[in-house]
């Protein structure tokens, strides 16, 4: 029972293959039409056949014992579902893994950049409504968030921590710092001895534009420009402004000042907090957001706070917010 040199007339799995000459067993027909697919013949040699699958009419080539003793599955359905699961998050699958492995494929991001990525991830992100982050982009963004600090990001980091990079400063020296502290400049340089507690800082106030709700917020960083661009997803949506920023002479004394702030305001004007759920998502930050009316209250605060006061120091006098 030899293979043939007649070739079936249509590619099976994108490749032709010749027709194997042999009988068909009834019980491989009936194990093949309980598993969704149709016996076309037998193909390549003794152990294969030709399965045509039920769900997307498209023929694949199976060894007999799978059709008979497994679950046959449909390469085609698999890759129709993963691209599928691709489109949901602006992605794109564009290939077969480059290194070979039949559990990853080569995807394109919506950004345009490309990389491996676990195809059942992917599926498991796109059901779960996540999107398919890119690391190209991802490392472009924590080299920014270190150029606001005056540290370049120079690569992987020497300990095994997925959390942390290694970044060079501007005095020269170089160690690994974890990325979220380095995006909030919360990183003391063991070189030059420049932390961020005694570098200098601002407390800003910035306003957002969220779908139907003008809002504002208030903080503190070395860099409150960069933050203003940090913490938006979508600058053109958001329209971000920066309405003040009052120098502050150390970044411990900023973080004494924003807590006090956000503690004064809770305790004498609760109604001007903005519920998280509102702003999630257009704004990335964990910290207090404010109706956009309370701007003339805070920005009160602010002066006062620019005048000298010290809202950490003591229970402050009504008159400051007046
Ligand atoms: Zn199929
Ligand atoms: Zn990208
Ligand atoms: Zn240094």
């Amino acid at each position: 029972m030899p293979t043939s040199k007649t070739l079936f007339p249509f590619p099976i799995d994108g490749e032709f293959r010749p027709v194997f000459v042999g009988p068909v067993k009834r019980h491989w027909t009936a194990a093949a039409e309980r598993k969704g697919f149709s016996l076309i013949g037998r193909a390549v040699d003794r152990l294969h056949v030709v399965l045509g699958c039920q769900t997307c009419g498209q023929p694949t080539l199976k060894r007999i014992n799978v059709v008979r003793d497994h679950a046959p599955e449909c390469p085609h359905c698999i890759a129709a579902r993963r691209a599928k699961a691709a489109r949901t998050m602006g992605a794109c699958l564009i290939g077969p893994d480059p290194e070979g492995d039949r559990h990853y494929g080569l995807y394109e991001f919506a950004c345009g950049h490309t990389g491996r990525r676990q195809h059942h991830r992917v599926e498991r992100a796109a059901a779960g409504g996540h999107g398919l982050s890119c690391e190209t982009c991802t490392e472009e963004r924590h080299a920014a968030e270190a150029e606001a600090q005056d540290w370049q990001l120079i690569g992987k980091a020497r300990r095994d921590n997925p959390g942390y990079r290694r970044y060079a400063h501007a005095c020269g020296h170089r160690q690994d710092v974890a990325v979220a502290n380095m995006r909030h400049g919360d990183v003391d340089c063991a070189g030059c001895g420049e932390s961020w507690a005694s570098k200098p800082s601002q407390i800003y106030l910035l306003s957002f534009t969220l779908p139907d709700l003008p809002v504002i917020k208030l903080g503190f960083s070395s860099n409150p420009a960069f933050r203003l661009r940090q913490v938006q997803r979508d600058p053109g949506q958001t329209r971000g402004t920066l309405l003040r920023a009052v120098p502050v002479e150390s970044g411990h004394r900023a973080i004494c000042i924003e807590k006090a702030l956000h503690a004064h305001i809770k305790a004498h004007r609760p109604d001007l907090i903005v519920p998280p759920a509102l702003f999630r998502g257009p704004i990335q930050t964990t910290s207090e957001i404010y109706h956009h009316h309370a701007r003339p209250y805070i920005q009160a605060l602010l002066e006062a706070v620019a005048a000298g006061w010290d809202p950490s120091a003591s229970e402050s006098p009504d008159s400051a917010a007046a």
